[in-house]
């Protein structure tokens, strides 16, 4: 049997915009209340891990130290924007998202020690933050960050990166663009429809990077139906990508009834792509899969949603 760990506590649910801001505690709060209630604490192959924080310089291994500087000075004052409006400050945002990128790291570290075999996180997947700046509530990137730690510590060449999110994974996308050794495959509303405008099916990766990068938009009130014909590209993918490991951003705002966007999956869909990715996982690079909760607006739905990556990661 798989053995499950995830990240839950106080620590993740500190990265919580104020107000009535979308991405916010309740949600998370609202998984793990289904979590309990399904008896899926209590099962003996899931292990709950505290959130750690990142090291300072484990930020600085992706993001500018100038950036850094600036989240740890606009967390001290709590006040103004991060950005052009969608990432608004609060006290202690340094310390919340070094919460986040702390927790990811640990699951590598967790992953690649083979003391676990599958990670979920459900406050993760901040893949729109570039090198210098935050995006779209987004602060730290924890996947690029990732991506730099299986890289340059465990010396990892062949990195997947699968985002069905349906904002296009831009920060990861764009700073990881040339580098040949990230395969990124990324199905989204499309870009002239949704934030952030990007992720067209000509950008295909620079370089030697040609052929590594895969965007799949799907038209607004695409379905389940539409999902799993994109997501069938993988099959195909994941042979060229041959991967040591694999990241999974599994953001639930393509689902129905999700406030910010127009597309229209079920839990299907959730499910249909974990348990894919799961199997090759196994397939492809002894079960190494980390999957990010990313996006999700409507809480009920995302919930519902993570609840289904959880057990699509622990079947088999
Ligand atoms: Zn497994
Ligand atoms: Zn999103």
């Amino acid at each position: 049997m798989c053995r499950i760990g995830m990240f839950y506590g106080e620590g993740l649910l500190k990265y919580s915009f104020p107000k009535n801001h979308p991405l916010n505690r309740k949600r998370v709060e609202l998984f793990w209340e289904l979590m309990v209630k399904q008896g899926l604490t209590r099962i003996n192959n899931i292990q709950i891990f505290e959130p750690i924080k990142a090291e300072r310089d484990d930020i600085l291994s992706f993001h500018t130290e100038d950036y850094v500087k600036f989240v740890e000075s606009i967390s001290q004052s709590g006040y103004g924007y991060l950005d052009y409006g969608d990432t608004p400050a609060f006290k202690g945002i340094y310390e919340a998202s070094s919460f986040v990128v702390g927790s990811a790291l640990k699951a590598l570290d967790l992953i690649m020690r083979k003391e676990i075999d599958h990670v979920f996180i459900p406050v993760g997947g901040l893949h729109h933050a570039r090198r210098d700046r935050a995006a779209g509530f987004c602060v730290f990137n924890d996947l690029a960050i990732t991506i730099m730690r299986a890289k340059r510590v465990y010396g990892l060449r062949r990195i997947l990166y699968v985002d069905i999110d349906a904002h296009h994974g831009d920060g990861v996308f764009y700073e990881f663009y040339d580098d040949p050794s990230i395969y990124i495959m990324d199905i989204h509303e499309d870009g002239r429809y949704l934030y952030p405008g990007t992720g067209f099916t000509n950008e295909i990766g620079s370089k030697d990077a040609v052929g590594t990068k895969l965007n799949l938009p799907l038209d607004p009130g695409s379905g389940d139906k539409e999902f799993k014909v994109a997501f069938d590209k993988i099959d195909e993918f994941i042979v060229k990508a041959k991967p040591d490991i694999i990241l999974f951003q599994c953001g639930a705002d393509g689902l129905k009834d999700d406030p910010i966007t127009h597309l229209q999956y079920t839990i299907e869909a959730h499910r249909y792509a974990t348990r894919k990715l799961h199997m090759f996982s196994h397939k492809f690079c002894d079960g190494k899969i980390i999957a990010f909760g990313g996006g999700g607006y409507s809480a009920e739905k995302t919930a519902e949603a993570w609840i289904e990556v959880v057990k699509s990661l622990c079947l088999i």
